[in-house]
Formats: structure tokens, sequence, C-alpha cells
């Protein structure tokens, strides 16, 4: 079930403004800050809320009511200070889950020092991502669940396709589970046995890393 958030968005940048526009467009309700006018109201079309207010100012926090927020993304670029400021603020307001973007490694540790639950660098993990991708066209996504384990998302090949789940047998060659197949719109949540994989249908398959190499060499 898609659960609709209170979210609040400070620096409207480009990173913040797309996070703005993905939020609003999956539904949820979008308070979008910047001390910018103009980026502020590059946003207004896209969000509940679009205020100009300077970020590191406790008390335009507060009047903002973003105490009622559950979940803040704080996308101040290059200030250190005012981002890390800003998170500790919003730690101090009580926002339950606190995401910020940091530009390098020391940023990173600095905020989680102060408290933010996640930490995001959007070049670095993107650079990672690309990379990857180069290394295998079969691989169409990804999410890493730990060090060791991952769901993949492969598109079949002509090698696999117009056989049934069964017949391909991935989870005793390769260990491997298959938990959903896409084609086009439609996803099949619960594949079984006899489900046939067609060319161009998208696995979703989870395993360790290993095996997961071994069906995208071996099995694809
Ligand atoms: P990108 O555009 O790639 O996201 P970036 O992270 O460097 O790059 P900037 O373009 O620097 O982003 O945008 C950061 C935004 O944060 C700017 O729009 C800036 O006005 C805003 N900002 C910076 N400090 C504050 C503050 N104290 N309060 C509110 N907004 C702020």
């Amino acid at each position: 079930m898609h659960v609709k958030k209170q979210v609040v968005v400070i620096g409207l940048g480009r990173f913040g403004t797309s996070v703005v526009k993905e939020l609003n467009r999956l539904g949820h309700e979008v308070l979008g800050i910047d001390s910018n006018m103009e980026r502020v109201d590059a946003v207004r079309d896209f969000a509940a809320h679009a205020v100009v207010a300077n970020a590191t100012d406790e008390s335009e926090l507060k009047s903002l009511g973003v105490r009622n927020f559950e979940h803040a993304i704080v996308a101040i670029g290059d200030d250190l200070q005012a981002s890390v400021l800003c998170t500790l603020m919003l730690k101090e307001i009580g926002v339950a889950k606190i995401w910020v973007k940091a530009r390098d490694l020391q940023h990173q540790k600095i905020l989680e020092k102060v408290g933010a639950d996640r930490v995001i660098q959007p070049e670095f993990e993107m650079g990672v991502r690309v990379a990857q991708h180069v290394g295998s066209e079969k691989i169409v996504d990804y999410i890493d669940l730990s060090k060791d384990y991952s769901i993949l998302e492969f598109a079949a090949t002509s090698k696999i396709a117009n056989k049934s789940l069964s017949e391909l047998n991935i989870r005793d060659r390769y260990k491997c589970i298959v938990l959903a197949i896409k084609r086009g719109e439609e996803v099949n949540i619960a594949p079984v046995p006899s489900d046939p994989v067609r060319l161009n249908d998208v696995l979703i398959v989870m395993g360790h890393r290993d095996d997961l190499k071994r069906f995208e060499e071996r099995g694809l």
C-alpha cells in the first residue's frame, strides 16, 4: 500500500528540486524551503507548500510547522555549516527521519555525528551505479541488502526466454530466488514454477553476490 507522507525538503538546488518533483509525483505532501525566492517559485507547481526561509533560523523553522513533518531532506549545497546547523535543529525540533545530502566523506561523518539518519552523496553514489552498469548491461537495477546479499533486476535474454521458471531452475542451479517478474507495466509478484519468462521481461532476483554473478554470467 502506498503511504502518503509529509516531507519537508530544504535547499532547492538541482538535487532538492528533483526530490520535490518526484515526491509530488508519488503523491506525497511536500513543503519546499529555500532562502532564494527564484528557487522557491520554480517548485510552486510541484509542492503543496513552497516557502522562502532561512533554514538555519530555528524560530523560522518552528513557525513553519516543520515539527509536524515526519521526514526531512536537507539538500543545502556547499554550505557545510548551514547544512550541519539545519540538521541539528531538525533533530532538536523532533523530526523523526532526517536525510541529508553531503558533498564529501568529511561532511558525511559530521552529519552522522549530529544525528542524520541517512547521508547521501549523489555524485559518489551515482558514479558507483554507472560504473556497475557498464560492467553488466544485463543488470537493469539493484539494491544492496548487505555486504553479501543483493536484489538485482535482470533483463531476460533470448537464452532464457520462453522457458518456465521450473525449467530454468534458478533456485537450485544458482541458489538465487526469483521474487518477481516484470513485463511492461505488469508485475507478477508471486511467480510460480510454471510461469514462463518472455524476452525482455525483467526478473527481480535475490541472492548472494557470488551466486548472482554466476547466474548473470552463465544463466543469462
Ligand atoms: P545541485 O544543484 O547539484 O543540487 P548543490 O547541492 O550545490 O547542487 P545548490 O545549487 O548550491 O545545490 O543549492 C543549494 C540550495 O540551498 C540553494 O538553492 C540555496 O539557496 C539553498 N540554501 C543554502 N543555504 C540555505 C539556508 N540557510 N536556508 C535555506 N536555503 C539555503
